[in-house]
């Protein structure tokens, strides 16, 4: 159930030239209760007084049955946001407010997949990140398979890349695909492909019998990629989706 809380900024980094990472510990001392694939919203104002809020996934990886007690997002600057202004300049040991958890793009009890096709652009990849222990327990305990295809400019715009890549390295159920649309990097890797997500999808040969997707990140991506996999016979069910659009 959500609920309202402050956030105290405990340490930050930059992932990309224009991506920070941030990492929260409830003001109230408090775990985070939350269903990996869910956000959070943070509340502000404009500089006229106007209450706001904007969303981000939780990105922390847990042991995938506790809560949390550091709360992880990655923020992508847009030019002139007012959310951006504010995490952006946020500094360490300051304090914003928040509510969550919401969502429902969760890995479900109950589906029977043999394969999950997981598909994000820039900060679109912080859910599946969170979900890695889940990920990890049903390639154990399922025999599931999983390919993430991440859609990034260049190298440089890869968030968490060498997690993910030592993830898949422990993993032989889990293959990751950077997506990378402007070219090669200088030193391309075995499973790098180039261009969009969506055109690399048709490679995977999705499958109505066998396929589960989640889609998350940049809408035209989104919608694309859906159309895809829903030409290619996915139920409409079966393809999951996470629009990162501004709720202003
Ligand atoms: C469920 C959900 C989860 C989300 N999770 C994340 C997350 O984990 N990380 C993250 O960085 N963002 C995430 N977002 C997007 C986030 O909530 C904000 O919309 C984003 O940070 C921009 O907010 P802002 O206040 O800085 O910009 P705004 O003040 O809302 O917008 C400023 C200007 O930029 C334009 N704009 C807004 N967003 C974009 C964009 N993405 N690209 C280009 N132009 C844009 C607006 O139209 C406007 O003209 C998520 C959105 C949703 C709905």
């Amino acid at each position: 159930m959500a609920e309202q809380f402050q956030l105290r900024l405990a340490d930050s980094f930059m992932l990309a030239p224009s991506v920070r990472h941030l990492s929260f510990e409830r003001v109230d001392g408090q775990p985070l209760t939350f269903v990996p694939g869910q956000f959070l919203q943070v509340h502000f104002a404009y500089d006229d007084g106007k209450p706001t809020k904007r969303s981000y996934s939780v990105g922390t990886v847990g042991d995938g049955s506790s809560p949390v007690q550091r709360i992880e997002i990655a923020v992508s600057y847009v030019e002139g946001g007012a959310a951006t202004k504010l995490l952006s300049e946020l500094p360490h040991e300051g304090v914003i407010d928040a509510s969550g958890p919401y969502g429902r793009f969760c890995l479900m009890d109950g589906d029977t997949n043999k394969r999950y096709i997981l598909i994000a652009t820039g900060t679109g990849v912080t859910p599946y990140r969170a979900m890695l222990p889940q990920i990890e327990a049903l390639i154990r305990d399922r025999g599931c398979e999983f390919v993430l295809l991440y859609g990034a400019r260049n190298e440089g715009e890869l968030l968490y890349g060498e997690e993910f890549e030592a993830f898949a390295r422990q993993h032989p159920g889990f293959v990751f695909h950077p997506c990378l649309s402007r070219g090669a990097r200088p030193n391309p890797r075995p499973h790098d492909r180039l261009g969009y997500v969506q055109s690399v999808l048709a490679e995977l040969e999705p499958r109505a019998d066998g396929d589960i997707a989640y889609l998350c990140g940049n809408p035209n991506m989104v919608d694309a990629s859906f159309a895809a996999l829903k030409e290619a016979g996915l139920a409409v069910q079966h393809i999951r989706r996470e629009k990162y659009i501004s709720s202003r």
